[in-house]
């Protein structure tokens, strides 16, 4: 190994998948007889025991009081949120057909939450009717969901998702302070809540999401001290008590050389000491934290099947039944500044020592299509599996599968 190689930072150790016979075993299965029962490569698998083991290291650590809430826009494929559903405490919605995935597999209304930016007049009526619990993110949805309530004769669950004055520092993507599209500023929040006691809504809480993709529990921390200081004043406000105090997630997970998995502890004990504070100072109030890819993104792989190989002057190609079409966010294209390779490797050569640098891309006839740039992988030939690793979040649903009208992939929880 040369000098500048070893100087390279490594991806962390996808350990949460186990090799036998050289191939890499995903839900208890080696990975060319799982591709064997999919019937077709590109697929995503889903292992139900990461997820239900990432459940359990969650509750583990996190206060009992704790509800834990699964954000389903990080993976909606039914059959997983049906899963998250019998394991976490609630489930985040983010549009009416994500509510009725979240219905039919078996999620408790009471327990369901609808936020986003843009909700239409008819997916409120479709809220109220299901009794679950809006996210006001402005005054119009306020005027709207007035009417709606003296239509149907039922009242609307509300809770204010603000809009703080700080954010989430060192956050993938950033969803609060300064000026954004979601919830309402936190300055427009007392006269929001008096419009809300006018309106006769329900009013049972706070939402604050300041960011997501961390990897910093300093951070995260951080965000949840203020989230709940910031509650705490509003509170005074409030045409009721609260009852859900939601402080959002952010919980990132390791993509990229040089990252490692967030440290837990910490934000265990952070929220401890505030759940202990609420007991006096909110008594009547729960806290939410609500999680997407961090209880999802591991438990995922995207497989594809090598279809060709070639050089092209000096550097080695192989190119993949499946790319950016299905995995937008491993082509580097979904809300990245700088394209980073996530880990990879070739599935049924998963312990092989015969290694090359090679790029693994797409069938797209654009440069975009790139699944792996110059990566150090086992030695690949036509038929092998390609698996890009944490991918069980913002994947299939995250893409642009019509994009040249390749076949679409298909998902499968194993
Ligand atoms: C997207 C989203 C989440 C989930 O974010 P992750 O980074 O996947 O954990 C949680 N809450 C809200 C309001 C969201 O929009």
């Amino acid at each position: 190994m040369s000098l500048t190689e070893r100087q390279l930072p490594v991806h962390a150790t996808m350990n949460q998948f186990s090799v036998r016979d050289g191939e890499l075993v995903v839900g208890g299965e080696r990975l060319s007889l799982l591709a064997a029962r999919v019937g077709q490569t590109p697929f995503y698998a889903y292992d139900r025991s990461l997820l239900r083991d990432r459940v359990a290291a969650l509750r583990d650590l996190l206060p009992k009081s704790v509800k834990l809430h699964y954000a389903m826009k990080a993976n909606p494929m039914p059959a997983v949120v049906g899963l998250m559903a019998g394991l976490v405490d609630g489930i985040d919605v983010a549009s009416a057909g994500e509510l009725k995935v979240a219905l039919d597999a078996g999620a408790n209304p009471l327990e369901v939450s609808f936020a986003g930016p843009g909700k239409r007049d008819v997916e409120l009526r479709q809220a109220v009717a299901s009794r679950v619990l809006i996210n006001l993110e402005s005054f119009r949805e306020v005027v709207a969901l007035e009417a709606i309530c003296s239509e149907l004769g039922l009242p609307a669950r509300v809770a204010v998702r603000v809009n703080p004055d700080f954010e989430l520092k060192g956050s993938g993507m950033k969803m609060g302070g300064g000026p954004k599209q979601f919830g309402v500023d936190v300055e427009q929040i007392p006269e929001l809540l008096a419009s809300i006691g006018r309106a006769g809504l329900a009013f049972e809480g706070f939402h604050l999401f300041a960011g997501s993709q961390n990897l910093r529990s300093e951070a995260i921390c951080e965000a949840q001290q203020k989230s709940y200081e910031l509650a705490l004043r509003l509170a005074q406000h409030a045409p009721a008590p609260v009852r859900f105090l939601n402080l959002g997630g952010g919980f990132g997970i390791p993509y990229f050389p040089g990252e490692r998995r967030l440290d837990l502890a910490p934000i265990g004990d952070n929220l401890a000491r505030l759940a202990q504070r609420a007991h006096a100072e909110l008594p009547d109030a729960s806290f939410v934290i609500e999680l997407g890819r961090y209880l999802v993104g591991e438990a995922g792989v995207y497989v594809a099947r090598i279809v060709d190989r070639k050089v092209s002057r000096g550097q080695m190609y192989l190119v993949a039944d499946g790319g950016l079409h299905h995995h937008l966010s491993a082509s580097g294209n979904f809300g990245q500044v700088v394209r980073k390779n996530y880990p990879v490797t070739i599935g049924n050569k998963a312990d092989s020592q015969e290694k090359e640098t090679s790029s693994v891309v797409g069938p797209l006839c654009t440069p975009l299509d790139l699944l792996a740039d110059r990566m150090n992988l086992p030695v690949a030939q036509v038929g092998d599996l390609v698996v890009v690793f944490q991918s069980g979040a913002y994947g299939a649903s995250a893409s642009p599968q019509g994009f040249l009208g390749h076949p679409v992939c298909v998902e499968v929880l194993v």
